[in-house]
């Protein structure tokens, strides 16, 4: 007996044991995978000439035997030889697997759903069979291979018994389920029927390409015999006919007008192996030079690898009923990568590789008007269901920021009106637009603040003095805000046409200002003209201070713009304290530029008396010991670092 691996055999117990209630979408998976098998095969055809399909029917069968208590789901697509069975059905052969494990220590006894959430596809069955047989035959194979599985202690591999697929090209797959006996809280046995696999196909398999099979039971009434007396009953026969249960009019070439959401919604789910219905749904069609059908969705949430290397964006491709490329990157930018769906065009080439793919104009095309109706959708949604966007946002809104800081603010013509910051001053997600509606008379700028947290920041002085003179400050924590932030440099905010509301929301273009460098500028004249002159007066004091701190700071001054610290830490030149803490966390820490940095007094603080006061007496060690306090408290404030902690408590303890 061959072993399971190690994360496989985690899973399936999970999966057997497991709280999961939605069992039925073994079905589903089984099915897609039978789909897949014949879309292989399809593919094979096109680009291999040895590989004839003729007049073959591809097609999924599906059949039950209520007393042998079995499932099974037959193809006729590419079947697998005994290394791929190995392969394929011994390994959850997904790069999640390793994720999963991680997830799933987390989430120990929660409710999750696994299944949906890892796509672990093929090990659904196990949900509801104590044993699995899988026979199989490779395309062009000899013979069959029959995999064997009670799902928990390994699998065999052997060949298939005389009568497995031992026709003359009898390639394909039949995978059969024992069922486990019925529970008190779990009937299996209405799997073990016709309406029920029906419905199981109706709801999860409708749309599915290709004619998913049953032979099903109909009964039809006998011709009477010519001498039949007229009040005779009539008679009925049972026969059996072969009926396609699914309507295999792929969803995407439907008009949205002819779906139900709910058949988006469990199209998305089957095919994307989400567990959450997407958030949003575009369906369009194009006619003409260039005619193709797509179907989009954004999702509710990001995929559990989704900011991982192992996440692969991209749509799938069709071409004339047949999938090209299961996720083609080139027809979603990266900064969309969350998008999923289906392209479907007759006018794109079948034999297409991926260098041609980047060369390919249809594609372009393809991928231009894609970009536009994400944007759109994106847009629409934010205007219409505000709390559905900011939910959106707090799962992708980090790849719209990469969009414009990896195009050095290029694309943020497109990207900053979907962005949201939090607003400290009004305590809740605000766009750009909202923002700058809401600025004070005679700001010219978009405040905002960097750090790890918005509780920090919410406490720093330069935002306490910012919000306490009525300006309001963007709180932005994610690693990425600041240098998106300075790539855009600007903000371009449209004109608000017809806002009657808003006179002042002309087009124009505001640049942003952090409130922690040194030139925010947000004081009255009359408060810098008194710093001006309290710089005037302690000339002396400032340098002392300068030089009692040595190199940690380029220099000491007086701010006009605190009101209630007694003083700040501030930077000076292109590198900001926030973007120091970031970049200090990176690999090249050592040999990166720090940022300049300036302490900054307030005048109208008690504790500046005291300088001045230590100051006049001549008590430069007092002196140099409160420049070095203060120093290390601002640090201490801003959530940075102090060079050493030590001498800090020291000189605490010497204060006292
Ligand atoms: P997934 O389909 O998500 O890759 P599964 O666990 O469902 O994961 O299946 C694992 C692999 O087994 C598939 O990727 C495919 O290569 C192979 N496989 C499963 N079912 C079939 C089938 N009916 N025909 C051919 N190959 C199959």
């Amino acid at each position: 007996m061959r072993q399971f691996k190690t994360e496989s055999k985690k899973l399936l117990d999970l999966m057997i044991n497991s709280i999961y209630t939605n069992r039925e979408i073994f079905l589903r998976e089984l099915v897609s995978n039978a789909s897949d098998a014949i879309d292989k095969l399809e593919f094979k055809a096109l680009t291999d000439s040895s590989v004839d399909l003729g007049a073959e029917d591809l097609a999924i069968r599906l059949s039950f035997d209520r007393d042998a208590r079995t499932i099974t789901v037959s193809d006729n697509g590419i079947g697998m030889d005994e290394a791929e069975l190995d392969k394929n059905l011994g390994t959850i052969a997904h790069s999640g697997s390793q994720a999963f494990k991680e997830e799933n220590a987390e989430h120990q006894g929660e409710d999750i759903d696994i299944i949906g959430q890892f796509g672990v596809g093929f090990y659904s069955s196990f949900m509801v069979a104590s044993k699995v047989r899988v026979v199989s035959r490779a395309y062009g194979a000899e013979h069959a291979y029959a995999w064997e599985s009670d799902g928990v202690r390994g699998y065999t591999i052997e060949p298939a018994k005389a009568g497995e697929r031992d026709g003359a090209d009898d390639h394909g797959t039949d995978v059969t389920l024992f069922l486990r006996e019925s529970t008190e809280d779990e009937d299996l046995d209405r799997f073990l029927s016709e309406w029920g696999l029906r419905d199981l196909v109706k709801r999860y398999s409708n749309y599915v390409r290709h004619p998913i099979q049953m032979l099903v039971s109909k009964s039809r009434e006998i011709p009477k015999a010519e001498d039949a007396p007229e009040d005779q009953p009539p008679a009925y026969e049972q026969y059996e006919e072969l009926e396609t249960l699914n309507s295999m009019t792929p969803i995407w070439k439907k008009r949205s007008s002819e779906v139900e959401q709910a058949d988006y919604d469990e199209f998305y789910k089957s095919t994307f192996h989400d567990w959450e219905a997407p958030a949003r749904t575009v369906s369009f069609h194009a006619e003409g030079a260039l005619s193709y059908d797509a179907l989009l969705f954004v999702p509710g949430r990001a995929p559990f690898d989704f900011y991982s290397k192992n996440y692969e964006k991209g749509l799938a491709l069709y071409s004339s009923n047949v999938l090209i490329q299961e996720k083609c990157a080139d027809l979603l930018p990266d900064y969309y990568g969350f998008v999923r769906g289906v392209v479907d065009s007759p006018d794109v080439h079948l034999n297409i590789s991926r260098e041609t793919l980047q060369q390919n104009a249809q594609l372009r095309a393809i991928a231009k008007r894609v970009e536009r109706k994400v944007h759109d959708e994106l847009a629409t949604m934010l205007a219409d269901d505000r709390e559905a966007y900011e939910k959106f946002f707090e799962s992708f809104g980090r790849v719209l920021k990469f969009g414009i800081y990896e195009s050095y603010g290029a694309k943020a013509s497109d990207l900053a009106d979907l962005l949201l910051f939090w607003s400290a001053r009004e305590g809740k997600m605000v766009t750009l637009r909202e923002y700058v509606l809401g600025m004070k008379d005679g700001q010219d700028k978009i405040l905002y603040a960097c750090g790890e947290s918005r509780e920090r920041l919410e406490k720093l002085p330069a935002v306490t003095s910012a919000l306490g003179r009525g300006y309001d400050v963007l709180l932005a924590t994610q690693d990425v805000d600041e240098f998106m932030l300075q790539a855009m440099h600007v903000y371009h905010m449209d004109a608000v046409a017809g806002d009657a509301e808003n006179p002042g929301a002309d087009a124009r273009d505001l640049e942003f200002a952090n409130v922690a460098t040194a030139d925010l500028d947000l004081a009255t004249q009359e408060e810098k003209d008194a710093a001006e002159q309290v710089a005037k007066d302690n000339e002396a004091l400032f340098s002392a201070m300068e030089e009692a701190l040595g190199d940690k700071v380029s220099a000491v001054r007086v701010s006009a713009d605190l009101t209630d610290a007694p003083a700040t830490i501030t930077a000076e030149g292109p590198i900001s304290l926030e973007m120091e803490r970031v970049l200090s966390q990176g690999p090249e820490a050592g040999m990166l530029p720090k940022a300049e940095r300036v302490l900054e007094l307030n005048a109208k603080h008690p504790v500046f008396e005291k300088l001045v006061a230590a100051q006049a007496a001549g008590e430069s060690d007092k002196l140099a010991l409160y420049a070095s306090l203060l120093y290390d408290q601002a640090l201490l404030v801003e959530g940075l670092p102090i060079d050493d902690p030590v001498e800090f408590a020291k000189n605490i303890c010497s204060l006292m």
